[in-house]
């Protein structure tokens, strides 16, 4: 009786130590395979959100007014389907327009917009302000636009306003390595995406790795260098002589080089031809030298200050 007993104590702890085994195993290999993975086919990237983001969007930094809205339903009828806006930048309504009238459904539509930090004192009604002004029942993605006083508490303003179904996806935007690891212990969601400053000369890419290596996407602002300094880099020789050899533009070639590093990108411009250029970066692909080349061309050269 005693041998039986025994017999099944031993078989009983057997089984629960391959059980829970099996399980860690099964831990690991979720904790390995939390990269973002990029799908060239369906032209999107799945979040740690549950959510799928398009890989190439537009930026709407400094459209105002008409030309933001012409150049956004113009983007949404050539087939974009992101969109990057910011409270700061005064043009959420124009955007949240264009949506409309583009009459694309909108769950086909990632919206990202942001909280600037002169509102995270009083997030939950900014948050409020922001469906408002876009019009629309849920904001596909919340960004934090800087780090900065209160950002704590507007995170989790944004947190609870996931949980309410308001918003589907948090992410930072101008959160380095240092900021990342003073930030994300004070939070419950860890953030889906992080928009910081990438391009030829800005390339970042300890920061880029350091964020994907956390399973949270990266996207690149000022892709082409931004405003003032877009000439100077789609005339880089370097650039110009790889988009000669694919057929293919400096601009798109820039883009293709940020989706081949798993960077999406959200290339402002109120310019029809360059709008549509910008979403024809998926018919080739830049070989391993080409991608070395462009790598050559870091200046550690940022063109903002944050
Ligand atoms: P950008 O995308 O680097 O460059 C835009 C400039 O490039 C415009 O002058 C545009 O002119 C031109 N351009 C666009 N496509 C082109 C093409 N195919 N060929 C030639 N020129 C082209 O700069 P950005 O718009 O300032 O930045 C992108 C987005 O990032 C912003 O719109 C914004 O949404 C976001 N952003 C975020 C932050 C942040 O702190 N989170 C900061 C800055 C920007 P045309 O209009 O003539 O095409």
């Amino acid at each position: 009786m005693k041998k039986v007993f025994f017999g099944l104590l031993f078989t009983f702890i057997l089984i629960i130590t391959i059980f829970s085994l099996n399980n860690k195993a099964e831990a690991n290999t979720n904790m390995e395979n939390n990269k973002v993975v990029f799908n060239f086919n369906t032209k999107t990237a799945k979040l740690n959100s549950g959510y799928e983001i398009p890989l190439n969007g537009i930026g709407t930094y400094s459209l105002l007014n008409d030309e933001c809205y012409n150049s956004i339903l113009f983007a949404l009828q050539n087939g974009v389907r992101l969109i990057d806006t910011a409270y700061i930048y005064r043009n959420e309504e124009e955007v949240g327009k264009a949506v409309k009238d583009s009459k694309v459904d909108r769950k086909d539509i990632f919206i990202i917009t942001k909280l600037y930090p002169n509102q995270y004192s009083y997030a939950e009604n900014a948050i409020n302000e922001a469906l408002k002004k876009l019009d629309v029942e849920y904001i596909d993605m919340m960004l934090l636009h800087h780090p900065g006083q209160n950002d704590v508490e507007a995170y989790k303003a944004i947190e609870k306003a996931v949980k309410e179904g308001k918003i589907r996806s948090i992410g930072l935007s101008n959160w380095y390595i240092k900021e990342l690891k003073e930030f994300l212990p004070k939070i419950n969601i860890i953030p889906a995406l992080v928009q910081n400053e990438i391009h030829p000369y800005y390339q970042d890419s300890d920061v880029i790795e350091y964020i994907q290596s956390l399973g949270v996407a990266v996207q690149g602002w000022y892709p082409l260098g931004g405003r003032g300094h877009q000439k100077e880099l789609l005339n880089d020789k370097v650039l110009k002589d790889i988009a000669q050899k694919y057929d293919k533009s400096a601009a798109q070639i820039i883009l293709r080089w940020n989706l081949q590093r798993e960077v999406i990108v959200i290339p402002g411009s109120s310019n029809i031809e360059h709008i549509i250029e910008n979403t024809e970066i998926y018919d080739f692909e830049l070989s391993d030298e080409d991608m070395k080349k462009i790598a050559a061309l870091n200046r550690d050269e940022k063109h903002d200050w944050y």
